[in-house]
């Protein structure tokens, strides 16, 4: 095999817009040797990307993206082949999905006052049971109320965080968040390190912390690196003895990110599959 390797993607379980099933076809169709299927804070699309793969040729590397909180930054770490029946991360995610789905409740709560036509039901509606609720389901009630023309421009006026209408969630520390991962078997990475918020707080001290508890990569090539350039966080990987990935971060429709625009080297791959033992890739 030698197609590429995209470690960063959402489905309908979280803020995806397409099923688990869904998104393995779109990454066969995509010609990808490895698709990871990494959902806000939960597990539960993997039995459903693993029967898509079936036959196909590709494979799937599970994993999750566990949201944690520095600060005012949020900080996101994804966890792969984390064993899904650990008892402290299934504790954890459930918690910060429930704290997310308050989250969201607040910020409608917000946003009704000046967009009358809003209601918490049509918020649920753009959800699957069971789905992590984030910011993506009320930009698209917005965009079904007509007011925006999309889940772009949404995040950019009223669900922007300086939109007027944000609220934070509560999470655990990304200390915690990444322990949590390695405890369960997983390989942690941070995702996005120089996205905005997260770049000025990961300074050489909370790197030493991170590593320390169990912290295995740093996803330098993803588009929303935009403070500090791939190179640097490349650079800041070698010097911690981290891997350094790549990932589109797709979530189907709704957000410019197309599979396989950033991806990871198959050494790097391959040291990620030796590294956990919560869980196994899936090769269909
Ligand atoms: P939240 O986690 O609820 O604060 O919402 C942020 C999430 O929205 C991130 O996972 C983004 O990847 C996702 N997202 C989906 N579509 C977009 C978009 N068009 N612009 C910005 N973020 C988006
Ligand atoms: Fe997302
Ligand atoms: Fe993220
Ligand atoms: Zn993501």
């Amino acid at each position: 095999m030698s197609g590429p390797i995209d470690l960063h993607a959402h489905s309908s379980v979280s803020d995806g817009t397409e099923t688990p099933a869904e998104l393995v076809g779109a990454a066969v169709v995509a010609g990808l040797d490895v698709i990871a299927i990494t959902d806000h804070d939960s597990t539960a699309g993997w039995g459903q990307a693993f029967d898509a793969a079936r036959g196909t040729g590709i494979t799937v590397l599970p994993g999750l993206e566990l949201s944690t909180q520095l600060q005012y930054a949020s900080v996101h770490v994804l966890g792969y082949l984390v064993d899904p029946a650990n008892a402290a991360l299934v504790a954890a995610t459930a918690e910060i999905r429930e704290e997310r789905l308050h989250r969201a409740e607040r910020m409608v709560e917000r946003i009704v006052k000046d967009y009358p036509k809003l209601s918490w039901d049509d918020v649920m509606a753009q959800t699957t049971p069971g789905a992590t609720v984030g910011r993506p389901h009320i930009a698209d009630a917005l965009v079904a109320r007509g007011y925006v023309t999309d889940r772009s421009a949404a995040f950019q006026s009223i669900l922007h965080w300086q939109g007027g209408y944000y609220q934070p969630h509560e999470a655990p520390a990304p200390v915690v968040g990444v322990r949590l991962i390695a405890e369960a078997g997983g390989v942690p990475v941070i995702a996005h390190p120089g996205a905005r918020g997260p770049e000025r707080l990961l300074d050489d001290a909370r790197l030493t912390q991170l590593v320390d508890a169990g912290l295995f990569g740093l996803e330098a090539n993803h588009r929303d690196n935009i403070q500090g350039s791939p190179e640097k966080w490349a650079r800041t990987a070698r010097r911690f003895g981290l891997v350094i990935t790549g990932s589109s971060d797709y979530h189907g429709e709704g957000k410019p990110n197309r599979l396989a625009e950033n991806t990871t080297g198959r050494d790097v791959y391959e040291q990620i599959v030796e590294h956990g033992t919560g869980a196994v890739p899936f090769r269909g």
